[in-house]
């Protein structure tokens, strides 16, 4: 059985992680009897030093017929000042917008070992499990009319924020569906006290919350959701919310971890996905072999998980990501109290020879999806 990937490791520590990352998923993969093999293309800053574009249609097309895609980050100083339509990051929204991946989940998971590692109190962290469901692909980052013009003296922008019943409903499913997987709790996020968008997002996630009566469903205001969140985190089992309000607070919610380099992500749409690592290109460590690999390897295991359909190897991953932390090996950025600083090759190799051990235990491949 073969799985065709395309990675994109764009720019900065974008490019050392994806390694690292790569490596662990084709071999895991293969002890469990699956072939991922891997064509790699440019994307971002790098993508516009050589072909003049964040990304190509060849290179689009490429992750349309692919399995699965996987993208290290994109950007970096050296584009900051482009235009904002060929500024590196439009590679992810087309990205997202052409493959139709209208959600994002991002778990946030504290670890009992790094728990010192967070600037927040042990006893408010510790036992931390959210899975966040962000919508992708509609809200301010997508609305028309956008743009910005001189009005008079002055210069005016306006960026819109748009939302329909269907936009809603889809991703108010996947976070129920979700939810029945886990705790059984929804806390879906809005400012209905003040924005259309939001008093249609909570009527229509009220209205599919209908069709899921074991599942418990909270309303919260996204200003009380980030005041929650570092207050007390563990009241949330998923976390619901449209694209503006996710993208702020999963990265408010990295910080219960930790570090962004804790963080793994799947956007997922009709078919595929997309899975990357929360964090940026970190310009400040790049190229200096100290980015931590771990939101890349666990965006690999999303990868086995959601799309494969491989779960035990996917649980081989993590509990290898589990083992190195227990067993006292940091990056840097992981490293509060000191213990076994490690660079990003090392960390990626500690965590593999864990991951094989995992799957030369376990008795055989039983989790190989239906062609
Ligand atoms: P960043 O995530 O790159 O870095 C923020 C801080 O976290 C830095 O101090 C960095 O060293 C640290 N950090 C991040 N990931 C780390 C890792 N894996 N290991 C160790 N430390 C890590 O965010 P930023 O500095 O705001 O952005 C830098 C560039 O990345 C910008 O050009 C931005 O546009 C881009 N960016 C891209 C994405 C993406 O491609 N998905 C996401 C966010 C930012």
């Amino acid at each position: 059985m073969t799985r065709h990937v395309v990675v994109l490791p764009g720019d900065g520590i974008g490019v050392e992680v994806t390694q690292a990352a790569i490596t662990v998923l084709k071999s895991v993969a293969q002890q469990f009897g699956v072939t991922v093999e891997t064509e790699e293309h440019l994307a971002g800053g790098a993508s516009i030093d050589e072909c003049g574009l964040p990304i190509t249609d060849e290179a689009l097309q490429a992750c349309k017929k692919a399995d699965a895609v996987f993208l290290g980050a994109v950007g970096g100083p050296k584009w900051d000042d482009f235009p904002k339509d060929q500024r590196p990051e439009i590679a992810l929204l087309r990205l997202r917008k052409e493959l139709g991946l209208y959600t994002n989940l991002r778990p946030v998971t504290v670890f009992e070992p790094l728990l010192e590692a967070s600037s927040l109190k042990p006893e408010v962290i510790r036992g931390t499990d959210i899975l966040i469901v962000r919508e992708l692909t509609g809200g301010l980052y997508f609305g028309v009319p956008k743009y910005c013009k001189q009005v008079g003296s002055e210069e005016v922008a306006v960026d819109t924020m748009q939302y329909s019943t269907s936009e809603i409903d889809r991703i108010a499913r996947v976070a129920f569906e979700a939810a029945a997987l886990r705790r059984g709790k929804v806390t879906s996020v809005d400012k209905a006290n003040i924005l259309a968008t939001s008093q249609l997002w909570r009527k229509t996630v009220s209205s599919v919350s209908q069709d899921f009566s074991g599942i418990e469903i909270e309303h919260m205001l996204v200003d009380n959701c980030a005041m929650q969140i570092v207050r007390n985190p563990k009241q949330f089992d998923v976390i619901l919310t449209e694209n503006t309000f996710g993208d702020i607070l999963s990265d408010e919610a990295s910080m219960l971890t930790g570090s962004l380099g804790m963080l793994p992500s799947a956007s997922l749409g009709t078919r595929g996905g997309l899975y990357e690592p929360v964090h940026g290109t970190a310009p400040d460590i790049a190229g200096k072999n100290l980015a931590n690999p771990l939101a890349a390897i666990g965006s690999v295991a999303l990868m086995l998980r959601y799309t494969f359909k491989m779960v035990e190897a996917a649980q081989a991953i993590e509990a290898a990501i589990q083992s190195v932390l227990d067993d006292g090996l940091r990056s840097a950025d992981i490293a509060a109290n000191g213990g076994n600083v490690l660079g990003t090759d090392a960390m990626a190799r500690e965590v593999l020879s864990r991951a094989r051990r995992t799957c030369a235990t376990s008795q055989r491949p039983t989790n190989i999806p239906a062609a």
